[in-house]
């Protein structure tokens, strides 16, 4: 599937507009003195904060929390993105062995309790980075979840951390478009019907009774009640 054929309607976005506005809070935070990073999980929504963050400032570090159980076409779109946009990219991973990461009867935490894995593989290592630094970029959006629903562009987080979402507002549709007018690259898994990708043992495709541009995280953690892997609720 191409981003063109999933793009239905053109929006009255001005994109240069919003890439502007985000440029100048940026250059705002450099001149207060203020070190800044972003952290990306580069899922296909990922390509649109980091062409921005390519068109305000490459320097700013990326950070991409290698889990160990990324599906092998995001390292690929990770590999892709940084080539294509030159970014600045980090990879930090958890001090725990995978194969030690199990439960008391050997089975893979992600299994078992998920929500102890995420914090081993994602939680744990991205707030060993927050002190260094004073704020933090990320792409969340309110269309994604009710917890994200209720967050503003700037909020504070862990350690003194002001976390910036410069893109809080943008909905599904909003990023396809831009995806489409910047000829970005899509995330193969797109094409075979995912839409929001985490680790492969937690991400199945989406719902196909849904438009892909729905917001539709219905393909992450299937069956179980979890909905957030704790970045965006604990830090
Ligand atoms: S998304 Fe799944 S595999 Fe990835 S860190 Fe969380 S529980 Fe583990």
């Amino acid at each position: 599937m191409s981003s063109q054929s999933i793009i239905t309607q053109a929006s009255a976005v001005t994109f240069d507009q919003r890439v502007d506005e985000i440029a100048k809070q940026v250059a705002k935070y450099h001149k207060d003195g203020k070190k800044i990073f972003a952290s990306s999980s580069f899922q296909p929504q990922s390509v649109v904060l980091l062409d921005i963050i390519s068109r305000v400032d490459k320097t700013i570090p990326i950070y991409f929390l290698d889990t160990n159980y990324h599906f092998p076409e995001t390292i690929a779109f990770r590999d892709q993105l940084a080539e294509k946009l030159g970014l600045n990219i980090i990879d930090i991973k958890s001090d725990i062995p995978v194969d030690k990461q199990v439960d008391e009867n050997g089975q893979p935490l992600h299994a078992t309790q998920p929500d102890k894995c995420c914090h081993i593989n994602k939680v744990a290592p991205l707030e060993d980075v927050l002190p260094q630094f004073d704020v933090w970029i990320n792409g969340i959006r309110k269309g994604q979840s009710s917890v994200r629903a209720q967050m503003q562009k700037e909020e504070e987080g862990k350690h003194g951390i002001l976390r910036y979402h410069p893109i809080l507002d943008w909905d599904s549709k909003m990023v396809f478009q831009y995806i489409n007018e910047r000829k970005l690259p899509l995330h193969s898994l797109v094409a075979k019907g995912y839409f929001s990708v985490g680790c492969l043992p937690c991400t199945g495709k989406a719902d196909p009774t849904k438009p892909l541009w729905s917001d539709d995280r219905s393909g992450r953690w299937q069956g179980q009640q979890k909905t957030e892997c704790g970045l965006h609720t604990s830090l």
